[in-house]
């Protein structure tokens, strides 16, 4: 086994739950009051001193943005008022984490700021803390009262933002504004891609190389697909596709960087030949800068 596959599991876990955290929010997004909110997701944004801060959910309407940060965590936590940490207990097992109410301020200040920036007229953004576990049972140290309004379970998220509705009554923004917000949050919005192999510290002889059968149920998980004339054949289940070759080029953008020459495109997809190669890239009419061998292909990352 791979010395670092440890420590990628244990993130991989992590996201996934995080992952899981925020479509459980989703679910319950069709309790809220019919038509007046508008969903943001996965938002990447840069503010001015070209730093990136990420919102992973926020709601629009007339009269405020809401900002949500779902918490995934089975078990217990305790938000620590004075160490501003939260303390999650699972089975007996404790952690700490830094506290999700700084970050959502932290993300307040951050929107409000990059909204003036681009001129849109002021709304007040609101911060709430989703602990989607239903069965998750939260306390605080102190500051109960401040604790207790700015997190929420899941299931009491319609009746918080009922709260919320009856407040803020104000109509500040216009349907036309909502979207052109929407749309300008959208655009400039940057995906998240680290660097994992400088991460993880992986050299590219660290992976299984190859295009992979897209099969689900295919047991091959470290034999690669070979190459037939029109695409590509898996040599277990003898699954034919097209473009599999599609799927590592994702899997290129988002471990190894956003740049593929030939050279590169053949090693990683265990391809000889550098004609084919070179017509799958053709057919991608993807941006390109050099000649010849030292031709490179911009791939972009899928903003989804
Ligand atoms: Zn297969």
């Amino acid at each position: 086994m791979h010395k670092k596959r440890a420590d990628i599991e244990e993130d991989l876990a992590r996201s996934l739950a995080g992952y899981r955290g925020e479509q459980a929010l989703h679910y319950d997004f069709q309790f809220l009051k019919q038509n007046h909110y508008s969903v943001l997701e996965d938002l990447r944004l840069e503010n001015e001193n070209g730093d990136f801060f990420q919102i992973d959910c926020l709601l629009l309407s007339p009269s405020y943005l809401l900002i949500l940060e779902a918490k995934n965590m089975s078990g217990s936590i305790l938000f620590d008022q004075h160490t501003r940490h939260i303390i999650h207990n699972k089975n007996g097992l404790e952690r700490s984490y830094s506290d999700p109410l700084l970050q959502v301020q932290r993300q307040r200040i951050q929107l409000e700021k990059w909204l003036k920036q681009q001129k849109f007229p002021f709304v007040p953004v609101i911060t709430q803390v989703v602990i989607s576990n239903s069965d998750t049972r939260y306390d605080a140290t102190s500051n109960h009262h401040f604790v207790y309004q700015n997190v929420t379970s899941r299931l009491n998220l319609p009746n918080r933002t009922a709260e919320f509705e009856s407040a803020h009554t104000d109509e500040v923004l216009s349907a036309k504004l909502i979207k052109q917000i929407a749309k300008s949050l959208i655009k400039r919005s940057t995906p998240y891609n680290p660097d994992l192999m400088h991460w993880y510290e992986l050299k590219l002889s660290d992976l299984i190389l190859g295009v992979f059968c897209p099969n689900a149920d295919c047991p091959s998980v470290r034999d690669p697909m070979f190459k037939v004339n029109s695409g590509w054949r898996c040599p277990f289940c003898l699954a034919f596709s097209r473009d599999a070759h599609l799927t590592a080029l994702k899997d290129y953008v988002l471990l190894v960087g956003d740049e593929i020459s030939n050279s590169h495109f053949r090693d990683f997809a265990r391809m000889e030949s550098v004609f084919t190669a070179s017509r799958l890239l053709k057919q991608l009419s993807l941006p390109s800068s050099g000649a010849k061998k030292n031709r490179k292909y911009k791939l972009s990352l899928p903003k989804s």
